[in-house]
Parts: C-alpha cells; sequence; structure tokens
C-alpha cells in the first residue's frame, strides 16, 4: 500500500522548502500559524515580531482589514478571468493607481506575479523596445556583482550573486557585469550614503565600449541592494549610471522589487534619490506580500514604440496566466488605499532618523564590522567565523527567533526591514534583542 495514506499533516518531508536549510528546518522546525500587525504567532503559541516585513513584502502590516476583506469580496465576485485579449476593472484600476504614485513619464504597468517574472519581463521589454525602433543589434544586458535579480534564468544571468548562478549552466549569453559597490575599508560605518565609490559607475561606460554601447540593450540594478546585504549606492553613483545611459541610449532598469512601494519613504527610490530610470520592476509590497503579483513600470515612450502595426495584432509576445488576476488587483488597490489612508510613506520617512540611530547604535555589539541603514532598512555586518562563512549569521537567525524576534540573515549580514507600521518601542525591541543576541552567539 503507498505510504500517502500514513503520511499526516505534520509529515514535513513531502514539501522541499525554497532556500532553506531542509534538514536543519524539518528537524528543528519553525511554523507560524498566525500573524497580526507586527506580529507572527509561532506553532507553540509565541508572538514573534516582525523584524523583516515577512520577506521585505508585508509593508502595511499583516492581517490588515481593507486588504482582507477587498480580497474575500474579489473572491465571491469575479475570481478569475482570462488574461489574454479580455480585461477586468479591477488591473485597469490598479494599473492607474500605480503609475499615479510612480515617477513622472512611468504611464504604463505590465502585470507579473513575482519579482523574478518581473524581472525577466523588464528585460524581454527592453530588448523589444530596441528591436521595435529598428535598433535590434542592441542585445546585450549589464548587470552588477552582488545584484539579486530573482531566480529565473534572465534574473540570475544579471544578477550577481554566485551561488545562484554556479549550478545552473551558461545562463543568457551577452550579459556582463559592473564591480560591486561594497568597500568596507572605505565606508564602514559611514552614516547615510557611502562618501566613496561614485566612480564604480564608470564600469558601465568601460563595459559599454568593450562591447561597443550600440550592442548594449539595458542596465539593471537594484537602487539599494536588498538581497545581498543592504548595500547602499555611493554618493553620485546613481546619478552617474543615469548619465551613462543617457550618452550611450542604454536602457536603465531600476529593480525596486524590495525598495518599491514606501521602504525607504516615498513610492520608489527613484523618487527617493531623485534619479528616474526607463523602467521600474516591483511586486513584494505591491500587495503587501498577500497575494503574489508584481509590476514592470515603464516609460511612455518604450510602450509607445510597441504601439504600432495592424490593430488586430498582438504587440508583445509575453504574458502570464495570472497577469493581472482579479483578486491579485483587489489586493493591489486595497494595499495602495492603506499606504495612502496611514500616510506609510511619510511615516517611514518621519521614522527612518530614530531607526538610523538604533541600527547604528549597535556598532560595538560583538562580532560586528558594519552598520548600514536608510529609510526602514538596515544591516548589521558580522565577522564571520573563519573558515565557516553564514554560520554566525544563521546561529543569529535561529537564537533571535528563539527570543520572539524575526531577522533575515544573508551571508554573515542581518538584514532588517520592518513592516512601516513598525513603532519607536518595538525598534528599541528589535535593537536589544539583537544585542542580547549577539552577545550569546559564538
Ligand atoms: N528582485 C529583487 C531586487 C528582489 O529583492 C527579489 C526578491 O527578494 C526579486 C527580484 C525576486 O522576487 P521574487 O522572490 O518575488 O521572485
Amino acid at each position: 500500500m503507498s505510504n500517502r495514506l500514513a503520511a499526516t499533516p505534520n509529515d514535513l518531508r513531502a514539501f522541499w522548502m525554497p532556500f532553506t536549510a531542509n534538514r536543519q528546518f524539518k528537524q528543528n522546525p519553525r511554523m507560524f500559524v498566525k500573524a497580526k500587525d507586527m506580529h507572527f504567532t509561532a506553532a507553540d503559541g509565541r508572538k514573534v515580531l516582525d523584524a523583516t516585513a515577512g520577506l521585505w513584502c508585508v509593508n502595511a502590516g499583516h492581517c490588515r482589514p481593507k486588504i482582507v476583506k477587498a480580497i474575500q469580496d474579489q473572491a465571491a465576485e469575479l475570481d478569475y478571468a482570462p488574461a489574454f485579449q479580455m480585461g477586468h476593472p479591477g488591473a485597469f484600476e490598479l494599473a492607474n493607481r500605480i503609475v499615479d504614485i510612480a515617477p513622472e513619464g512611468l504611464g504604463h504597468v505590465f502585470y507579473t506575479n513575482s519579482g523574478s517574472e518581473s524581472v525577466d519581463t523588464a528585460l524581454k521589454i527592453a530588448l523589444a523596445y530596441h528591436r521595435a525602433k529598428g535598433d535590434g543589434a542592441r542585445f546585450r544586458l549589464i548587470g552588477r556583482e552582488r545584484g539579486y535579480h530573482g531566480v529565473n534564468f534572465g534574473g540570475i544571468s544579471v544578477g550577481g550573486i554566485v551561488a545562484n548562478r554556479k549550478m545552473f549552466g551558461t545562463l543568457l549569453t551577452g550579459v556582463d557585469h559592473m564591480r560591486h559597490t561594497h568597500d568596507l575599508e572605505k565606508n564602514r560605518f559611514t552614516r547615510g550614503l557611502p562618501a566613496h565609490g561614485a566612480e564604480l559607475a564608470d564600469d558601465l561606460e568601460r563595459i559599454a565600449l568593450l562591447h561597443d554601447p550600440s550592442t548594449v540593450a539595458a542596465v539593471i540594478i537594484e537602487p539599494v541592494a536588498g538581497s545581498t546585504g543592504v548595500l547602499l549606492p555611493p554618493k553620485g553613483y546613481l546619478e552617474r549610471v543615469r548619465a551613462i545611459c543617457d550618452k550611450y541610449g542604454i536602457l536603465l532598469i531600476f529593480d525596486e522589487v524590495i525598495t518599491g512601494y514606501g521602504r525607504l519613504g516615498a513610492p520608489f527610490a527613484a523618487q527617493y534619490f531623485g534619479v528616474t530610470p526607463d523602467i521600474i520592476t516591483t511586486a513584494k509590497g505591491l500587495t503587501n506580500g498577500v497575494i503574489p503579483m508584481g509590476a514592470v513600470i515603464v516609460k511612455n515612450a518604450i510602450h509607445d514604440a510597441f504601439m504600432n502595426g495592424p490593430e488586430h495584432a498582438i504587440e508583445f509576445f509575453h504574458g502570464y496566466t495570472y497577469s493581472g488576476n482579479p483578486i491579485a488587483s483587489a489586493a493591489g488597490i486595497a494595499t495602495l488605499a492603506t499606504y495612502r489612508e496611514e500616510n506609510l510613506f511619510e511615516r517611514a520617512a518621519e521614522l527612518s532618523a530614530y531607526w538610523d540611530n538604533a541600527i547604528h547604535s549597535l556598532g560595538d555589539a560583538p562580532h560586528v564590522i558594519d552598520t548600514r541603514a536608510i529609510g526602514l532598512v538596515g544591516a548589521i555586518e558580522l565577522q564571520p567565523i573563519a573558515g565557516q562563512p553564514t554560520k554566525r549569521a544563521f546561529s543569529a537567525f535561529v537564537r533571535a527567533f528563539e527570543k520572539g524576534l524575526l531577522i533575515r540573515t544573508t551571508g554573515d549580514i542581518i538584514a532588517l526591514s520592518p513592516p512601516l507600521i513598525v513603532t519607536k518601542k518595538q525598534i528599541d525591541e528589535i535593537v536589544s534583542v539583537l544585542r542580547d543576541v549577539l552577545s550569546e552567539v559564538q
């Protein structure tokens, strides 16, 4: 007889967990069963303070009433509508609301279901745009070392996290990478943007000239690199990248899957830094993480370049069964309304000075070799244990969870990004638990 019948809901073997140490987890599972506002409830009933907005996505906090109701109502009214050659009002309404908060001139939205899909969609839009303009020799894509652009083949090709690339063959061809901007020797413990490193933007020009700039379609960067451990752009760096793109006709894609929807205290990092890209990739905070959805926001001229040929013909051969799904759209509309009604982006901006002080106050805690903060994002970089990279930070993660605090670690860096509803008292709690954790881990 199949042992399927023996499987109980508590059998942990079948689920192969993503980006997880599966064997470690299944020996000592960390399960959440409920969430509300700033807290999860663990399976043993303990409250766990969410210092990571889930995975950088629950920007309005958990189980917010307006979003919950919108999803419930939409599921009962129109559960699904075909995404190709048919529409429904919610997808159009949400696109308008996204454009309302997007930088001037980015007036069109293409829906996806995740950040990874947003990235691959943006890369395809960039290539197809040049071709639509009769500039099809622009086929090269440029990313950056340590960049995280999701896990699909386009994203890992332009991405620069070695562990995410090395197992997967040749990836996309025609891709090159700028150097990353992380320079601890020069910028350690900087408050605000690092003073050193703007000249690293010139890598873009060097790479473009190496290949001939007329072959380069686009460059993609995270304005603040998140998943690699919160790397802030050096002062003047983004402006310089923008200027080089303008000089050579290269499209600039900002991957704002983390920085979008208020994380820095502005709708997008583009507005925070005053640098406008040609395409913005988003996901996560768009629906408060509640329903999978991503959105690629493009400049009008890019969209318009596709709008030619016979009117009955499809202009862009791309899309997903769930692009603009009704329930996801409803979640998105309710999420943006929650941000607006509760002034959460402004709240993040106001809290950011307090947050900055809190994060940097951990500079003298054991093992800490750097602290970084911007908006409501923070990083505490630890000295790795010799010969055992990631172990110290992972121990800190497990210890913090035991103490009722959810943090995220990447390499030996602790990354923090609480929901934008976090209070000063909760920020103090995050710092105080972390200080204890850091004094306890080896
Ligand atoms: N791009 C960036 C900048 C991200 O931070 C992430 C996820 O963390 C992604 C893309 C991928 O998003 P997803 O996991 O929704 O595919």
